[in-house]
């Protein structure tokens, strides 16, 4: 493999105030990194060089929150609501899952996020059942070659008891394959936990203090429907702070969105699961941005939902100026102009995931000196071949069918339409293996 790639006479995007657009840019990657960006690089001797006419380069995607062992359960809830889902899935389908189907999920859900242009994910591991199923977790993530966290959730849904304290097996985790909370290669790892909405106050206490005490970042669910005063009960407890992430959000009253601001926590928006599990109304993203709040997308329950980031965007913006739209209406008034643009949404979908994530420095934007984590669109189909900013095309109708290549470091997960590695054929046999399993497990 060379290791020098010359990426050529693309659209390049780079999400870089600095840089901003380059209609026909070149990008040089050496050993993983992004060295050069520019016109009309010149190629070593050695260098691999990549034809980008015609194609759009964008910051490899960020999913900031996202149940990755549910990859080969896609499709499962599509019906369901969040009331229904808790039993169906957490308590239901999930118990079913092996070590080994957690691994084949995993993987696989990885997989399905690469193929569609994500390159980092934030993984809310929460079906892990025993210290053997957080392994197979985190080897899923690694085998993929994606970057990003692995989050420990639990309780694993198989406790006699039904509310049991967070498991001490994410201090074996953190000390095995994390030491010193350092990388694991592309991986680090976070808490994903239950937060007030799902837990005691107690427990929820003791929860914090165990992921403060492990110095790992937390992230919980908050403010969708049914799961009120979840931020004022941590205001309460004194547990506010910049290390956490809160997702949906879309039913946070404006004194806790504020809550969230002035203590430096973020927010990962989740419109397809906000609007498809009916998990409240309005995704938050206009009330986050608004205050300024570090904000990305997450695509969360990929069996009721989707699998890639386009159409979050597209749900976000939509969702964005329909809620403008309903408070106007109710005036009876009409709103003249639209504040946020296609491009917001590619911001949070990469620098704004990146900033979630703590990971700016190394990834979210195409930078001299960041990693090469890049996503290549191909749009010459007739659905994206037009005559406005190539980014609203992006955003109107871009899927994962027209990411033609994707980079992780400077490795080519993806290309040609179609993902690389002899461990994709095995990953799909895997899945379909656990799906035979599932349709027939008693538990
Ligand atoms: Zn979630």
């Amino acid at each position: 493999m060379s290791e020098e790639i010359l990426i050529t006479d693309g659209h390049l995007v780079t999400v870089d105030d600095a840089l901003g657009d380059l209609p026909r840019g070149d990008i040089r990657v050496r050993d993983g990194i992004i060295v050069e960006i520019g016109t009309d690089l010149r190629p070593g001797a050695a260098t691999e060089i990549v034809n980008a006419r015609g194609r759009l380069i964008i910051p490899g995607l960020i999913d900031t929150h996202r149940h990755v062992w549910q990859g080969a359960i896609a499709g499962f809830t599509p019906q369901m609501t969040g009331y229904g889902y808790g039993p169906a899935v957490l308590t239901g389908i999930a118990l079913k899952h092996t070590p080994a189907d957690i691994y084949a999920g995993t993987l696989w859900g990885a997989l399905q996020a690469l193929d569609a242009g994500i390159t980092t994910i934030g993984d809310w591991a929460h079906a892990l059942q025993s210290a053997e199923h957080a392994d197979a977790d985190l080897r899923g993530l690694q085998q993929s070659g994606i970057r990003g966290f692995f989050f420990y959730g639990g309780p694993g849904p198989a406790s006699d008891d039904p509310n049991p304290p967070h498991p001490v097996d994410a201090r074996r985790m953190r000390d095995e394959y994390f030491p010193g909370n350092s990388a694991n290669g592309r991986l680090r790892m976070g808490m994903a936990l239950r937060g007030p909405c799902f837990t005691t106050a107690e427990r929820n206490v003791k929860d914090f203090a165990f992921a403060r005490e492990l110095g790992l970042p937390i992230s919980i669910h908050v403010g969708m429907a049914g799961t009120a005063d979840a931020v004022t009960t941590l205001q309460q407890d004194g547990l506010l702070g910049p290390d956490i992430n809160y997702t949906h959000c879309n039913q946070l009253t404006e004194n806790e969105l504020d809550l969230i601001a002035g203590s430096g926590g973020t927010v990962t928006i989740t419109p397809s699961t906000d609007m498809l599990m009916q998990f409240g109304t309005y995704p938050a993203t206009g009330r986050a941005l608004d205050r300024g709040i570090v904000s990305g997308f997450g695509v969360d329950t990929i069996c009721s939902a989707g699998t890639d980031l386009f159409s979050e965007m597209r749900l976000a913006l939509a969702a964005e100026r329909s809620r403008a739209n309903n408070e106007a209406l109710a005036r009876n008034e009409q709103v003249h102009e639209v504040a946020l643009h296609q491009r917001d949404m590619l911001r949070l979908a990469t620098l704004g995931g990146a900033q979630v994530l703590g990971l700016a420095d190394e990834t979210g934007t195409l930078t001299p000196g960041k990693q090469a984590d890049i996503t290549i669109v191909d749009m010459r189909s007739p659905h994206l071949d037009g005559f406005g900013d190539p980014v609203a095309m992006l955003g109107l109708g871009a899927g994962p069918a027209d990411v033609e290549t994707v980079l992780v470091a400077g490795e080519f997960v993806k290309r040609d339409g179609a993902l690389v590695g002899a461990h994709v054929a095995k990953a799909r046999e895997l899945m379909h293996e656990t799906q035979e399993r599932l349709r027939t497990a008693d538990r």
